[in-house]
């Protein structure tokens, strides 16, 4: 093992970005008692201090930061976070984080459930006992529920790379075209354009495919007359985009043009309802009774939308039972759904940005029925 960092007094400090991160991690730390909280979550690590090595752990203690990885990231994590300290293990993770319990004199240490599988916690709690681990999961998912003006503007760039890329593969769909083809074609443009790739793998659904809200692209090919429903996004600096639109090609199937108008409607419905204070459960139901209307909200099978930022699908959730309350800062997606087995799906899908004044939707692609035929 080696370690690197430890001259603490002359240690470089962080961006003030994550310094301001740092520093609510450490009062919910302090609150609940602990001596240090172990970040074992990849998305998690990466938010508190900015390395993203797939191997390793963040321990973050009240006046350190150490980094915790093998001899493939050392370089790495020394070069992003020179204010941190680096353990390179190594043996196992767990005899790395033993010698820090030890040296430092933890008593008890936080950790992230969703993030250690049942085995791993107990070969941590064996090697670092008599200290104990505890169950924190509410340390850091409150901060990133909440995204800092650092995140807004990557999450602003991972849109705009998802919609330029779109724009760019819309213009080229033709009759013959298989799902496959345009899923490829579209992560191939997004990632010419910045991504580092697509923030989950493409849905591509031609006609009644699109009635499973998560087909996987496969041989189908497009047709005059097909609608394509298309649910993609970009990776960029680590924060992911999710969007949904329809295309069709040629003209507009009638049953598709109704569905695709009462989608429409029911998104911009819950889009107007959204500002801080508001109950995310209303939000969905807002959606819900603008189908009902149509006669369609037994076909909206799933919830109106989730919180998206390093992972794709995180806290909050817009679900009919979440009676939590917006609060400025989240991005949530709203992504009504219309689905008709053996007829199709439509779905259209934009995120939003809760405003202290309300909302703000942070893509742009046109929604208007005539722009969606290719
Ligand atoms: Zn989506
Ligand atoms: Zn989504």
């Amino acid at each position: 093992m080696s370690e690197t960092g430890s001259t603490e007094a002359r240690a470089p400090q962080p961006p003030s970005y994550l310094a301001r991160r740092l520093s609510a991690c450490r009062s919910s730390i302090r609150k609940k008692a602990l001596d240090g909280h172990l970040v074992t979550g990849r998305a998690d690590q990466y938010y508190l201090t900015g390395f993203d090595g797939e191997d390793g752990a963040a321990l973050i203690l009240p006046r350190r930061v150490w980094l915790l990885t093998d001899g493939r990231f050392a370089e790495e994590a020394e070069r992003r976070c020179p204010w941190a300290s680096t353990l390179v293990r190594e043996g196992a993770l767990s005899e790395a984080l033993a010698r820090l319990v030890r040296r430092h004199r933890l008593a008890r240490i936080g950790f992230e459930p969703a993030a250690l599988t049942v085995g791993t916690h107990a070969t941590f709690r064996k090697a670092i006992h008599p200290a104990r681990l505890v169950a924190s999961p509410r340390i850091v998912e409150p901060l990133r529920v909440l995204k800092d003006a650092q995140e807004i503007a990557q999450l602003r760039r991972a849109i705009e790379v998802a919609e330029s890329a779109f724009r760019a593969v819309t213009r080229r769909v033709r009759p013959g075209m298989t799902e496959r083809e345009l899923a490829a074609d579209l992560q191939h443009e997004m990632i010419r354009r910045g991504a580092t790739g697509a923030s989950f793998p493409i849905i591509v659904a031609v006609g009644s495919h699109s009635s499973l809200p998560h087909a996987v692209p496969g041989d189908r090919k497009i047709r005059s007359g097909s609608a394509v429903l298309i649910d993609w996004g970009a990776v960029v600096g680590h924060y992911r985009s999710d969007l949904t639109r329809m295309l069709f090609v040629h003209r507009i199937p009638p049953r598709f043009e109704r569905f695709y108008n009462c989608v429409r409607e029911a998104q911009e419905t819950a889009i107007r309802m959204i500002a801080p204070g508001v109950r995310m459960c209303d939000v969905d139901s807002a959606a819900r009774d603008s189908l009902r209307q149509a006669g369609l909200d037994d076909r909206f099978t799933h919830s109106l939308g989730h919180g998206l930022g390093l992972d794709i699908h995180e806290p909050p959730r817009l679900g009919p039972r979440v009676t939590d309350r917006l609060e400025a800062g989240m991005v949530v997606t709203v992504e009504p759904g219309v689905y008709w087995p053996g007829v199709g799906g439509v779905r259209i899908e934009d995120d939003v940005l809760v405003t202290e004044a309300g909302c703000k939707v942070l893509s742009g692609l046109s929604k208007d029925l005539d722009t969606m035929v290719v």
